[in-house]
């Protein structure tokens, strides 16, 4: 195993119930085909004989249950077969959920409790395959038929859309090995950083809305009740992270807590649990392919990331550049805004900024390269508890003309001219 760069057509077959782990060269796109038998990447199934092209340096797995040939057409950094995988626990896990699913939709849909779907959460280091469980879950829930709804609590990386963003979307068919999550109409807050230390009371308070709002479109909607949802997290599990996941297990009113490759956490997580009687706390392995990503490689997927948004992954997307007045656009950050000076305070208090106050940013050369979310606001006090239509990507202020220039999903008129600013920057390469 661990076999260097090849890049000519390769067969590789597969056993049953292992997996072959590829990290795509960081050159070119690796084509892969299911030749016979049946394989899945991540839950979702391989449909036969069809080339797929994943983008350079994406690491994945084609896991097969009964036995596959599976063809290559590319370079690889690495690609090795593994038999040994925590894959058997986690279909058993959504074999539970199914159950639950099941359960919940027979029973009266007045009977708010009793169809609620599974509520699942999960939590683990970085590293650990979260996001990647996640996945399969909820890949493996929409092929039985059911519409799971995805919420996604990291902002370091985010799978529905841009990092710094909390977000939730319902998943309605397998996610697409290469494209990943659909990106239609997702339900998003932004947060617009990508640590959660940089302003946890506002970290806590997006989580809240978007908590609530879920709860509001679940009360009118049992079939997306009964099917659930599964919540992914971020790596932060230490001190005020493990606060922010106790959180988010009671707010989303998680009764499942999947956790991963972490035996603290887990009898944490069960000791609090015991004060819980319908929340079931797991504790599953770590797969041995989960690829630990650095702080470098971490930041560049960051800015893949913020590409993929106006680009697309193959550059299918067309983003416009449009310019506006300055005053057309009215720019608000929450918290951390200038603090009042010592001397302007009554003497002993200290000058603490009110981390969720919304204050209107000058249109300055700071705002370059930002990348700035289009609140759905209507007015600047609304902004905190909105959420997000899209994003847009400043690239040029010209201070004498009073324009600002800016990158664009689409061509037209933004749907809203009140604009969130965090610390999220991108250099466009
Ligand atoms: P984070 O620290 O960002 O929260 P995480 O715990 O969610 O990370 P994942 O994103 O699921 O971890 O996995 C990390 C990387 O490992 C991803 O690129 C993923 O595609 C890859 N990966 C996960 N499982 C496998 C596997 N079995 N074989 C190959 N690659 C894998």
């Amino acid at each position: 195993s661990g076999s260097a760069s090849a890049s000519t057509i390769k067969q590789v077959k597969l056993e049953r119930e292992s997996e072959l782990r590829i990290e795509v060269g960081s050159e070119t796109p690796l084509k892969l085909r299911l030749l016979n038998g049946s394989a899945e990447i991540f839950g979702s199934e391989l449909a036969p004989e069809i080339w797929l092209t994943f983008p350079s340096r994406l690491k994945f797995a084609v896991f097969t249950w009964y036995g596959a040939t599976i063809e290559m057409d590319g370079t690889t950094e690495t690609d090795y077969m593994a038999d040994e995988t925590p894959m058997v626990s986690y279909v058993n896990v959504h074999a539970v959920l199914e159950g639950r699913r099941n359960r919940a939709k027979t029973s009266s849909p007045n009977d708010s409790e009793a169809s609620q779907g599974p509520r699942v959460i999960v939590v683990g280091p970085t590293d650990s395959g979260k996001s990647t469980l996640s996945r399969m879950l909820l890949s493996w829930a929409a092929k039985q038929g059911w519409k799971p709804t995805f919420v996604d609590l990291d902002i370091g990386q985010g799978s529905i859309t841009v990092p710094g963003s909390i977000a939730a979307t319902p998943i309605e068919m397998p996610i697409d090995p290469v494209e990943g999550i659909p990106l239609e109409m997702p339900l998003v807050y932004y947060y617009g950083h990508t640590t959660p230390s940089n302003n946890v009371d506002l970290y806590k308070a997006l989580v809240n809305e978007l908590a609530q709002m879920l709860e509001t479109q679940f009360a009118h909607n049992a079939e997306s009740r009964a099917a659930g949802m599964v919540i992914n997290t971020m790596g932060w599990i230490e001190s005020t992270g493990y606060e922010l996941l106790l959180h988010a297990i009671d707010i989303f009113k998680a009764n499942v807590v999947l956790v991963l490759g972490q035996e603290k956490l887990f009898s944490m997580l069960k000791a609090v649990a015991k004060s819980k009687p319908n929340v079931d706390v797991v504790k599953l392995q770590k797969s041995g392919g989960v690829v630990s990503r650095n702080a470098k490689f971490r930041q560049k997927a960051r800015a893949y990331r913020i590409r993929e948004y106006f680009y697309g992954l193959a550059n299918d997307l067309s983003p416009h550049s449009n310019i506006a007045n300055f005053s057309d656009l009215l720019v608000y950050r929450i918290g951390g805004g200038p603090q009042a000076p010592r001397s302007a305070l009554p003497i002993g208090a200290d000058p603490v900024a009110n981390p969720l106050r919304v204050t209107p940013v000058n249109i300055d050369q700071d705002l370059l390269h930002t990348v700035l979310a289009v609140s759905y606001a209507k007015e600047a006090d609304q902004i905190l508890s909105s959420n997000v239509a899209g994003f847009i990507y400043i690239t040029d202020i010209d201070i004498q003309r009073k324009k600002i220039t800016y990158l664009a999903p689409s061509a037209g008129d933004l749907p809203s001219k009140y604009l969130i600013m965090g610390t999220l920057t991108w250099l466009e390469t």
